[in-house]
């Protein structure tokens, strides 16, 4: 199995999955661990419609991918990009420099360049961003600080029993009284997180909308993108790790008043003009996945 267990940090272009996930039955804040989506087996065979289907979406990919990279000057190291057999509409950043996109989500925006550029902008973002970095910080000096709220806590809540009564405090009693400080500070925990996961979402779709216009791509691709997703009957829960799509789209109109396309197409389209070759790329690992390669490969 290519897959492994990474930190549940995937940051997804829809919502479906919160980024926040604690075994409620350990004693500390565990570290959230997930499998990451199950990829399909792969099938060898080259000459499968699936496989050409697959190597027609992987096409798509890179053609739009590496107009992004190159006019965004993101081109100083390799991009992964993956299009994974599930029927999701979804994608999301994986490890350091990977885009994953559900094959259900290319169906859905088949043929929309724009889209498919927005989507991939949005992720190369979560990238550049250090949204994960940010997301790992965050939990590590957050769990310290409320196990140590929660230590302090209880060893006061025993105190004033003690002052209380001079009877022992049962062991039943203390296990109730822990849990319950333990269940509140997951709480806290959970919201934080989450807080900065929908900020994240809003900066990515801001730097991802950047990104895009800078490419060249028609400006509207995202608002095409967040139209469709608000469709779908999961587009929104209070724990979701995304902000509601109706936030999202006031925020975007808001940055693409701010931000007018052509200032930024200008910038980008003279950085192509002076990076004029694609950037090449390797297929990688079966067919199911491509390295778009960084300006300074050998050729
Ligand atoms: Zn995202």
């Amino acid at each position: 199995m290519k897959t492994s267990h990474i930190r549940k940090i995937l940051f997804t272009t829809l919502g479906f999955s919160s980024s926040i996930l604690l075994n409620l039955n350990t004693p500390s804040f565990a570290q959230a661990l997930v499998t990451l989506p199950e990829l399909s087996n792969i099938n060898s065979s080259i000459s499968t419609p699936q496989t050409q289907q697959k190597k027609t979406d992987l096409q798509w990919v890179y053609s739009v991918a590496e107009k992004v990279i190159r006019a965004n000057g993101l081109d100083d190291h390799p991009w992964r990009f993956e299009v994974s057999d599930k029927y999701d509409i979804n994608a999301y950043a994986g490890e350091l420099n990977k885009i994953v996109i559900y094959k259900g989500l290319l169906d859905q925006i088949h043929g929309d360049d724009a889209a498919l550029a927005f989507i991939i902008s949005h992720e190369l973002a979560h990238h550049t961003q250090r949204h994960a970095a940010q997301q790992i910080e965050l939990e590590s000096s957050l769990k310290d600080r409320l196990l140590k709220e929660a230590d302090e806590e209880f060893t006061n809540w025993i105190v004033a029993e003690k002052q209380k009564s001079d009877k022992p405090i049962s062991i039943a009693k203390k296990d109730v009284i822990k849990q319950r400080i333990m269940l509140q500070k997951k709480q806290e925990f959970d919201n934080a997180l989450q807080a900065l996961s929908r900020q994240q979402e809003f900066q990515a779709d801001e730097v991802g909308y950047k990104y895009m216009s800078t490419a060249g791509y028609d400006v509207n691709g995202g608002l095409r993108v967040f139209k469709l997703l608000s469709r779908l009957p999961s587009d929104y829960t209070v724990n979701s790790s995304h902000p509601p799509t109706p936030q999202r789209i006031a925020a975007l109109n808001g940055i693409m008043s701010e931000y007018p396309w052509l200032t930024l197409w200008v910038d980008g389209n003279e950085r192509l003009k002076i990076n004029s070759q694609p950037l090449t790329f390797d297929v990688i690992e079966d067919e199911i996945s491509l390295r778009i390669n960084s300006r300074f490969v050998s050729k």
